[in-house]
């Protein structure tokens, strides 16, 4: 994989992003579940898409547009076929854009994240806290 795109990946992790496609927290990717909290992202079954692609190109030397058609999901639940290429995806894919909701997500981490350095929005506590806080979180590889 191209170092630009796993960097920018990554750091779409610790901006907040899951990936895009199906994912439960065990690592189960046959399911059909939208799983990364962006409505814009089609929820893709990544087992049958590795399946998918595994059919396609046996015996086969791919070209540039095998790869226009592979670079295609098929939402699970809604049945729609788009090109998302989008960068929080593993797969075949161009791999270059965030959607609207994934900005929309990494601007609330920005502004509301102790561990990412930047202005906050600023908040009135109430009430002091003495006990550690439970914050969800997940180990994202
Ligand atoms: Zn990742």
């Amino acid at each position: 994989m191209d170092v630009v795109a796993t960097i920018a990946h990554e750091l779409g992790h610790y901006l907040g992003l899951h990936h895009a496609f199906n994912e439960a927290e065990d690592g189960n990717i046959d399911l059909c579940e939208d799983t990364d909290f962006c409505e814009d992202t089609p929820a893709y079954n990544r087992y049958e898409y590795q399946e998918y692609v595994t059919e396609y190109s046996q015996n086969k030397k791919l070209t540039y547009e095998d790869i226009v058609v592979l670079s295609q999901r098929t939402d699970c639940k809604t049945h729609i076929t788009s090109t998302p290429n989008n960068i929080m995806d593993y797969e075949i894919s161009f791999m270059n854009r965030f959607t609207n909701d994934q900005k929309a997500r990494i601007r609330y981490v920005l502004t509301h994240s102790p561990l990412v350095p930047g202005p906050k929005v600023a908040r009135s506590i109430t009430r002091a806290t003495t006990t550690p806080q439970e914050f969800p979180m997940r180990m994202i590889k």
